[in-house]
C-alpha cells in the first residue's frame, strides 16, 4: 500500500480516529459491562438490566445533539440512562450510570503501542491529519484520553464545524488549514458513507477534470481520485 501511495505522489494521510485508529466500540462494551456490574450490585433483575442498558444504546445510536439548545453532550446522555432507569429502577442512577459508563469508555480507550508505532513511521515521511465525526466535547475528551494530537499535523473535530464527514466542506477545511490538496491525500477510516464517500466527495477538484490545465501535468499517471482513498 506505501509502495502505492509513493508512486501516485500521496503526500498526507487523513485517519478517521473511532474504530479505525481506536477501538471505540470494545471501549463501550466494556463501559456497558461496568454498568451492568453497578446495577447487579443494586439489586436490579438480570433481566432488566439488559433491557436498560439496551435501551440507553438504542437511544446513543439515535442521539441528535444541538449544542445551541444549551445542553451539554452530558446532559443528553444522563437523559438516556433517566429514560432507560425510569420504567424499572426509578432515575436516582441515571448519573452514576452515566459516569460509569462516560469514564469507563475514556479510560478502556487507547492507541496501542502498534498503532502509535505506525502512526509515528508514517510521520517522518507524510502529512498525517485526523477528521472525526461527533460532538466537540465528545469527540476532544476522546482524542486527549488517547494521547493522540501530537502525531498529527492538524485535527478536526466534526462538531466544531457546520458540517460533518462526508460533506466536502469539512473536508476542504482540513487540506486549506493543513495546506495540502485533495489529489495529495488518502483517506483512511472504516466507514463507507462517512470516510470514504467524504474522501471521494473530497476527492474530485475541478482542477483533475481538465486534462490541459498545467497544474494537473505532473498528475498524469494518476489513477481517478475515486479510487485513492482506502479503508484500514
Ligand atoms: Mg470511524
Amino acid at each position: 500500500m506505501w509502495n502505492t501511495m509513493e508512486s501516485r505522489g500521496v503526500s498526507s494521510i487523513i485517519f478517521d480516529l473511532d474504530n479505525t485508529l481506536v477501538d471505540t466500540a470494545g471501549a463501550g462494551r466494556i463501559a456497558i459491562q461496568k454498568v451492568c456490574e453497578l446495577l447487579k450490585s443494586m439489586h436490579v433483575q438480570e433481566s432488566h438490566i439488559k433491557d436498560i442498558c439496551d435501551h440507553f444504546l438504542r437511544k446513543l445510536l439515535h442521539e441528535s445533539f444541538d449544542p445551541s439548545e444549551g445542553k451539554t453532550i452530558d446532559d443528553v446522555r444522563i437523559h438516556h440512562w433517566y429514560e432507560a432507569l425510569q420504567e424499572t429502577q426509578g432515575t436516582d442512577l441515571a448519573s452514576s450510570c452515566y459516569y460509569i459508563w462516560k469514564n469507563t469508555r475514556l479510560q478502556v480507550l487507547t492507541l496501542s503501542p502498534e498503532v502509535r508505532s505506525l502512526l509515528g513511521e508514517l510521520r517522518k515521511n507524510y502529512k498525517l491529519l485526523l477528521i472525526t465525526n461527533g460532538d466537540t466535547q465528545t469527540q476532544w475528551e476522546k482524542i486527549e484520553a488517547v494521547r493522540c494530537k501530537g502525531l498529527f499535523s492538524l485535527v478536526v473535530v466534526g462538531g466544531d464545524h457546520p458540517e460533518q464527514k462526508p460533506a466536502r466542506s469539512i473536508f476542504t477545511h482540513c487540506f486549506e488549514s493543513a495546506g495540502v490538496r485533495p489529489q495529495d491525500c488518502v483517506m483512511v477510516g472504516d466507514c463507507l458513507s462517512t470516510d470514504i464517500q467524504g474522501g471521494i466527495n473530497a476527492g474530485h477538484p475541478d482542477n483533475l477534470q481538465d486534462p490541459d490545465n498545467e497544474k494537473n501535468s505532473f498528475d498524469s499517471k494518476r489513477q481517478p481520485e475515486s479510487e485513492i482513498p482506502m479503508t484500514l
